[in-house]
């Protein structure tokens, strides 16, 4: 029997129990506050990880609307997604290109980033004279050609106007900062005109001798605090609810969750939160992380499970069955809650949030 291949197309699909609210406006601000942090210099917007869990196709046409040009992802899977891409615009392709990727690369306007001899030798070879960027390593020692091999004629041949590097300690004062910038800004007179960059989100907080040509934030346009100085300027971009599946009463010396990690010591209004770990919800935030209903606090009672979420709601005893309630996901202090990083909070977020733009 052939299988219909619009089954599901009449099975009505419900809102789900899971919204993700992105701020349109806070994460357009970020950007040209950003930009305005980076001086002379252009300022472009790394898009890698769906923009880092948000929504790379809105957080791109958000992002150009603010006068962005210039976009970074991490694989040609990524910039597919971004199709059809503006001639205008720059597409950058940080992984660079492998044999496989080349048709790609030829058939599409995103240009590689080259990480590697080999990876330079298979652009110039089939690259057909299209651009291309290079990265330098200059202490990261995870990708890029290194300053020896770039001296070497590396780029002879190229057409590469961009050269980046990547700095591993930027959200730290540490003398790292400063080598790697003194190493990077020495390639200056061999590079002869072509753009450089080396500050990310954290970077463009360090000055301006970190600028160079380009910035490329990511975190900080999602509203991540990369470094003390961009407190109260970034604003915070993404927000979570879920709804409530359940309420419970439970009596003094009832547990709570997957090895009842939590005893209650006297009667108790609980409220199942559509949210756990499988969305996000890292099991850091079990006993620790929080729900807000009104402004009233709910802190989160037990383990986060994969699914789902228990909350004390005493202080908010109007909550029902199918009520909403944020869950705090203010970056700074969630990361410090459930010992994760900014980065991975978003990155994390899961497919069963139904992303809404405003
Ligand atoms: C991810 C990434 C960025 C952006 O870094 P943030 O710390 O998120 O601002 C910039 N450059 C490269 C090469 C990256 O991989």
């Amino acid at each position: 029997m052939p299988i219909a291949l619009d089954l599901h197309s009449h099975i009505p699909h419900p809102a789900g129990p899971l919204r993700l609210r992105v701020d349109s406006a806070a994460l357009a601000d970020n950007w040209r506050w950003l930009a305005a942090q980076s001086g002379q210099a252009q300022c472009g917007a790394a898009v890698k990880a769906n923009a880092y869990g948000l929504g790379a196709r809105d957080a791109v046409r958000v992002l150009v609307d603010a006068g962005c040009r210039i976009f970074f992802v991490a694989t040609w899977a990524e910039a597919i997604e971004l199709a059809p891409w503006h001639e205008e615009l720059e597409l950058h392709v940080l992984h660079g290109v492998r044999d496989e990727d080349m048709p790609t690369a030829l058939a599409y306007n995103a240009r590689p980033v080259l990480n590697s001899v080999e990876q330079v030798r298979r652009w110039r070879q089939g690259g057909k004279g299209r651009p291309c960027s290079v990265m330098v390593d200059t202490g990261m020692n995870r990708l890029g050609v290194s300053v020896a091999e770039l001296g070497a004629g590396l780029l002879d041949g190229l057409n590469c106007d961009l050269v980046i590097s990547h700095l591993a300690s930027a959200d730290e004062d540490v003398p790292l900062n400063a080598r790697q910038r003194a190493d990077f800004a020495a390639l200056m007179p061999q590079l002869s005109g072509r753009r450089m960059s080396i500050a990310n989100s954290a970077g463009i907080t360090l000055g301006r001798d970190y600028h160079f040509d380009l910035t490329r934030p990511g975190l900080s346009l999602y509203g991540g605090i990369a470094r003390r100085e961009a407190e109260g300027h970034i604003r915070p971009v993404a927000r979570i609810e879920a709804q409530v599946l359940q309420r419970r009463r439970i009596a003094a010396g009832d547990t709570v969750g997957y090895n009842a990690t939590f005893a209650a010591d006297r009667p108790m209004e609980l409220a199942i939160l559509n949210l756990g770990y499988a969305d996000g919800y890292w099991r850091g935030f079990s006993g620790k992380g929080r729900a807000l209903r009104d402004g009233v606090e709910l802190p989160v009672i037990g383990r986060v499970s994969m699914d789902l979420t228990a909350v004390a709601v005493d202080a908010a005893p109007g909550i029902k069955e199918g009520d909403w309630v944020e869950v705090d996901y203010t970056l700074a202090t969630a990361a410090k809650l459930s010992g994760m990083s900014q980065y991975e909070l978003l990155t994390g977020l899961g497919r069963r949030f139904e992303r809404h733009w405003a």
